[in-house]
């Protein structure tokens, strides 16, 4: 049996998925690792059978609770080695992912560590606040607030909250005292400072001077004094800066956190008496499993971003005499991004193969002839040579072709015998290591076109806007040699639609290798690492709505139990978040399926086909179903 790991599913995919002695990949629970794994294409199966078709967005709650368990041990363990006088309470960003399922679970998996939640708008306060959280954690509030938000952070201080207002411009000052005063409560304030380190990666504008967030040197300066004169510098509790999301280089982290120490010393110098010291988010997770500074991979570990920090913090503050703060971090992206996977169909493929060997034929064009001929010199040596010829020959008979003068038959056959001749460099090709660019560009162009069972913009919108890289491999056969190479394309009719970058054990490729579908059997792909921002981000191009989702609870000696299901959009639903009013919908087409009774003798029973045919669709699946 073949079980080589291609797809590098042992690197990036480490503690959570195995490949199986059967082939499919399974679901390891990482509480219990030496357990058995839950077969993927089982849990597919079941879901099938209880009528959850795919695309299904499937969570696995303990990978949920795990990463909670593991960011807060890391950080307990740091402190507890180093020597630290302070603590960890971490927390939530809402906004990574909102879902009520998600959020619930992170409230409930993280109670025992007074895990927090971190809001940037209403709507997410609104969130935090619909939730039985423990006393001790905070809820934080970061972006641009208004009166209604600031009066109900500093109102919810009554019923036990700790709802921290974080101060993001000088302006919310005034507004925040002004509140308090009407309400004779004291806030809990944070003030957020814009640090001068800037960091690399996809999200290096939210770093630096000219970074969206925060308060400038000279702007701190300025809330500190208005802060004294209106006697609330004793409310100044938390001091926050946050550096931007999935930062790749560990010692970006650490001058990062150096200089939020030395803001920490100086603010406290002059008088705040700050009790917390929030990191921000920016923890990374290693989409590629590569271990390296790289646009979706970090060069540190989770123990290792820990340890990093807590030291810098001590010996920063140490060396100013500081008393050791509450520290916290706002991690979304590596707390949620593994417990979130795609699971999709492959629905068609299209291939590129050429059907047979192309003889000369008198009546070829000379052209074709020369094409033809390519075959009797391709070897290893020359397949450069061969390529560079067979462009040649097919761009001249197609200019031939437009102008009038090759016919049909000729030009089908050129196509035809490019195909084939390509097809046979490619085999030159396989015994070869050193393939250059261009001769790798055309063979990728050869690759299948796989046609998923999903939308892009819908489930995986980061893969679009920013070229993200989440992993993605067959979920069956992967004891069997994968025998072909393709893109994906998604379902809407979009060409952006596509995936052509993929994370591989030995890099990263422009084709999948994947296995010929043999007669309509189900073929699964999956997309894995898609917990973060994913969900929300996601739009309804071509008007493929929301997937259904399944959250489920692994077994300690393998299956799973079904925690959770939510229907995907039904057509009805995504009509009406474009204006349509779904019975005004079917009443319009009635009315145009009744006309046609009377003008063209459409009979009864036809006219009753084709408007329970409109109903059944607009209470269906947006995805293709089989
Ligand atoms: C988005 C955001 C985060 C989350 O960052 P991750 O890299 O996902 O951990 C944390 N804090 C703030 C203020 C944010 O805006």
């Amino acid at each position: 049996m073949n079980k080589e790991d291609i797809y590098g599913i042992n690197k990036w995919g480490n503690d959570i998925l195995e490949i199986m002695d059967n082939g499919n990949i399974g679901l390891k629970n990482p509480f219990y690792p030496e357990n058995s794994p839950s077969d993927l294409i089982e849990i597919i199966k079941s879901l099938n059978e209880r009528g959850i078709s795919c695309p299904v967005l499937l969570r696995v709650t303990d990978y949920l609770a795990f990463r909670i368990q593991q960011i807060n041990n890391s950080f307990l363990n740091a402190i507890k080695e180093i020597g630290f006088k302070g603590n960890y309470k971490g927390v939530f960003p809402v906004k990574v992912n909102q879902q009520a399922q998600v959020i619930d679970r992170i409230v409930e998996f993280g109670k025992k560590y007074d895990f927090g939640l971190e809001v940037g708008s209403k709507p997410e306060l609104l969130i935090a606040l619909a939730h039985d959280l423990s006393s001790e954690s905070a809820i934080i509030c970061n972006g641009i607030k208004d009166r209604e938000f600031i009066h109900l952070a500093i109102l919810s201080q009554k019923i036990g909250f700790k709802t921290i207002l974080v101060l993001e411009s000088p302006r919310e000052l005034e507004l925040i005292i002004k509140i308090s005063k009407e309400l004779n409560i004291r806030p809990l304030l944070g003030i957020r400072i814009k640090l001068t380190n800037k960091v690399s990666g996809n999200w290096s504008q939210s770093s630096g001077d000219r970074s969206a967030f925060g308060l400038s040197v000279e702007q701190v300066m300025d809330v500190i004094k208005k802060l004294r004169a209106h006697n609330y510098l004793d409310c100044l509790i938390l001091q926050h800066s946050h550096l931007g999301s999935q930062i790749p280089d560990i010692i970006e982290i650490r001058k990062a956190t150096q200089e939020a120490c030395r803001f920490f010393s100086e603010i406290t110098n002059q008088g705040a008496p700050l009790k917390y010291l929030d990191l921000g988010g920016g923890l990374g997770v290693d989409y590629t499993g590569e271990q390296k500074s790289a646009l979706n991979s970090i060069n540190y570990s989770l123990d290792e971003y820990c340890t990093n920090i807590v030291e810098t913090v001590k010996y920063e503050l140490d060396q100013s005499n500081i008393s050791h703060p509450t520290i916290v971090t706002e991690s979304g992206r590596a707390c949620i991004a593994s417990s979130s996977m795609l699971i999709f169909n492959i629905l068609e493929t299209t291939n590129f193969d050429s059907r047979e060997i192309q003889t000369k034929n008198k009546n070829d064009h000379p052209l074709l002839k020369n094409m033809i001929q390519i075959l009797e010199y391709l070897d290893l040596d020359r397949a450069q040579e061969c390529l560079n010829d067979l462009n040649y020959y097919r761009d001249e008979i197609r200019v031939l072709f437009r102008s009038g003068q090759i016919d049909l038959p000729n030009m089908a056959k050129t196509e035809e015998t490019y195909l084939n001749i390509i097809n046979k460099i490619k085999k030159v090709l396989v015994s070869s290591t050193e393939i250059t660019e261009e001769l790798q560009t055309s063979l990728d162009n050869m690759a299948d076109i796989y046609h998923g069972n999903f939308s892009l913009f819908q489930s995986l919108p980061d893969v679009w806007a920013i070229d993200q890289l989440h992993p993605i491999a067959p979920i069956q056969k992967l004891d069997k040699d994968p025998n072909r190479r393709a893109v994906l394309n998604d379902i809407t009719c979009d060409s952006d639609g596509i995936i052509n970058k993929f994370v591989l054990r030995d890099g990263i490729s422009n084709t999948l290798p994947v296995h010929k579908i043999e007669n309509d059997e189900d073929y699964f792909l999956g997309v894995f690492y898609i917990g973060a921002y994913q969900e929300t981000l996601g739009d309804l191009h071509n008007l493929f709505g929301d997937t259904n989702v399944v959250t489920i609870k692994l077994k300690e000696n393998g299956g799973y139990q079904l925690l959770h299901e939510q229907e995907g959009d039904t057509i009805s639903e995504v009509l009406s978040y474009v204006e349509y009013e779904p019975k005004d919908i079917i009443n319009r087409f009635k009315s145009i399926v009744e006309d046609a009774v009377r003008s063209r003798d459409l009979s009864l029973s036809e006219r009753k086909e084709l408007t329970q045919s409109f109903k059944e669709s607009i209470s269906g699946y947006t995805y293709f179903e089989k």
